[in-house]
């Protein structure tokens, strides 16, 4: 059972592993460790475990923070699927979102992402018939682009040795497609910008318009889906619950209220952990799931980040754009409401992605340049046992960081007028977006809540709100030090920086993280 560490839980003497964090890498990393017999504990400083994936709670309603849909787990033999099953003991049960996973809105028009890749391609000729070569070439770059990232990742993981003599042949077919931006891989298929602009209708799954995103990551994203999303039955609350007993199976626990001050370093050796009360906890390896910048910036020695030059690889990544979020709570089941579980992508009718950011960041008033609509109690079908007459619907846009850093001092609930009102206008502002595409909800509204970058920060310590991390960039991809092992000996690091953002690249982190641990093909194994 997922305990608190401040009701002073049974701590054991020693532990295989340490995990800081309870996002989906370092769930999967300590699952992953505990299948292989080792007794791993999993410290989450936030009231409730799971990062990103975690769930919070008001009056007759519940809300995912960061899982709207996942791809790959309608595939029984898909790699994803089976990863999932392997940390889960099989417990963790999808609803699939049915025929229509996306929907892009420009304008007045709407163009439709359809499950199945025929069906996908199908579609989207019948919007653009003149660019029916163009599609078939995007789609087989797509694929392409993919079948070249498995090679990429292992070479994270294999031994220094190995890496040496492999890495370069192993990485080289990525980085024909990760040194490209979405942008100019678009650009070389068509000159159509409308086209363009629908296919990087996702862009907002990896936050960067298609000139500064990396194709790779692109490609990643697109493929994902093309056997449409799922949600977890139950909300992603199910993912936490499901794994803990996998964890506990091998003597091992999730602590949550467990804040991590510093990791124990002796002789260029990790060794433990400092909590912020002051106890330490000694384990034989040491994982960091708390993103690289937190990692270095907060929880290693300053002496340690300064032997290796730390900070001089943080210069050579950004961090994400951060966001907002819309929590809103409705009276209606999702049937009454006639809400759809296709999310809804909506942008404005003029202009690229690409100069529509960019206006925005220029002045924040301009249209939002993405604005992303999400109906999770449609997609879940345990929803109505649990919040029988109720529905949620979430609204997210991105927004600077910034903006908001003037309250950064400030505390949660706390943080004064001037900021409510931003809140206030802003929420207004999405609700007009929501009504104008789903009419009908007007009026059914009970309540709603807006997550600001600090309330990123406050709850899952992003420092600058990041809402995916470090940046998917072009660059990003060339970082020989996004990967488990570190210049500390049985120091790792997990989570979504060292692979890419999604839960599904964070689950991933957790196998590699995993396999540099252990030494052993865990994914051979699959
Ligand atoms: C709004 C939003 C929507 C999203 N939608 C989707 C989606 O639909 N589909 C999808 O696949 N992905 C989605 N994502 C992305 C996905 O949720 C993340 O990429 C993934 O969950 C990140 O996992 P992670 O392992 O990197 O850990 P994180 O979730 O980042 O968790 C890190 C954990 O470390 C903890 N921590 C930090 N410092 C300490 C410390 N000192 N001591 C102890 N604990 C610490 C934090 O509290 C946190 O719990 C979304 C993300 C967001 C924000």
């Amino acid at each position: 059972m997922i305990q608190s560490y401040k009701k002073n839980p049974q701590l054991q003497n020693a532990y295989d592993t340490i995990v800081i964090g309870s996002g989906m890498g370092g769930l999967a990393t300590a699952a992953i460790l505990s299948k292989q017999g080792q007794k791993v504990l999993v410290l989450e400083r936030h009231y409730t475990a799971g990062g990103f994936t975690h769930v919070f709670k008001r009056k007759d309603y519940e809300w995912d923070v960061g899982i709207h849909y996942v791809g790959e787990v309608q595939r029984e033999k898909g790699i994803l699927k089976k990863l999932f099953d392997y940390v889960t003991n099989g417990e963790l049960k999808w609803a699939d979102m049915g025929a229509v996973y996306d929907r892009i809105i420009i304008g007045d028009e709407h163009f439709d992402f359809m499950k199945g890749v025929e069906n996908f391609k199908e579609k989207l000729i019948s919007y653009f018939p003149e660019e029916e070569q163009a599609i078939h070439q995007y789609v087989d770059l797509v694929f392409k682009a993919v079948r070249t990232s498995k090679n990429y990742y292992i070479s994270k993981a294999i031994s220094p040795f190995l890496e040496s003599i492999f890495g370069g042949i192993l990485k080289k077919p990525f980085y024909k497609f990760s040194d490209k931006t979405t942008d100019e891989v678009l650009g070389s298929l068509t000159s159509n910008k409308k086209l363009i602009k629908v296919l990087t209708g996702q862009y907002g799954d990896y936050g960067l318009p298609p000139k500064q995103s990396s194709f790779s990551m692109h490609a990643s994203v697109v493929r994902h889906y093309f056997d449409g999303g799922s949600f977890p039955i139950g909300g992603s609350s199910q993912i936490v619950k499901t794994i803990d007993p996998v964890i506990e199976a091998s003597g091992g626990s999730i602590l949550t209220k467990a804040e991590v001050a510093e990791v124990i370093i002796n002789n260029n050796k990790a060794i433990g952990v400092k909590m912020i009360d002051g106890k330490s906890i000694y384990a034989k390896s040491i994982v960091s799931n708390a993103g690289i910048n937190t990692t270095y910036n907060q929880l290693l020695p300053f002496e340690i980040v300064k032997k290796h030059q730390l900070k001089k690889q943080l210069q050579k990544v950004k961090p994400s754009v951060a966001h907002v979020s819309l929590y809103i709570g409705l009276e209606g089941s999702p049937e009454e409401l006639n809400i759809p579980k296709t999310n809804y992508w909506v942008y404005p009718k003029e202009g690229d992605h690409d100069s529509n950011v960019k206006n925005y960041l220029d002045d924040l008033n301009q249209d939002f340049p993405l604005v992303y609509l999400s109906f999770p109690s449609a997609k879940d079908p345990d929803w109505s046992n649990r919040y029988p007459g109720k529905s949620t619907v979430d609204i997210i846009t991105l927004i600077p960081y910034e903006i908001f850093d003037t309250w950064s001092d400030s505390k949660w609930m706390k943080r004064g007028e001037e900021y409510e009102s931003i809140k206030k206008n802003i929420a207004k502002r999405l609700l007009k977006v929501l009504y104008k595409q789903l009419p009908q909800l007007e009026g059914k509204i009970n309540c709603y809540e807006l997550s600001t970058p600090l309330t990123t920060k406050h709850f899952v310590n992003y420092n600058n709100g990041e809402v995916y991390g470090l940046d998917h960039s072009p660059s990003r991809f060339r970082q020989p030090f996004l990967k488990p092992r570190t210049k500390i000996k049985n120091f790792y690091l997990t989570g979504q920086d060292i692979v890419t953002a999604g839960v599904g690249g964070a689950l991933f982190s957790g196998v590699l993280t995993a396999m540099a641990i252990t030494g052993k093909n865990i994914l051979k194994k699959l």
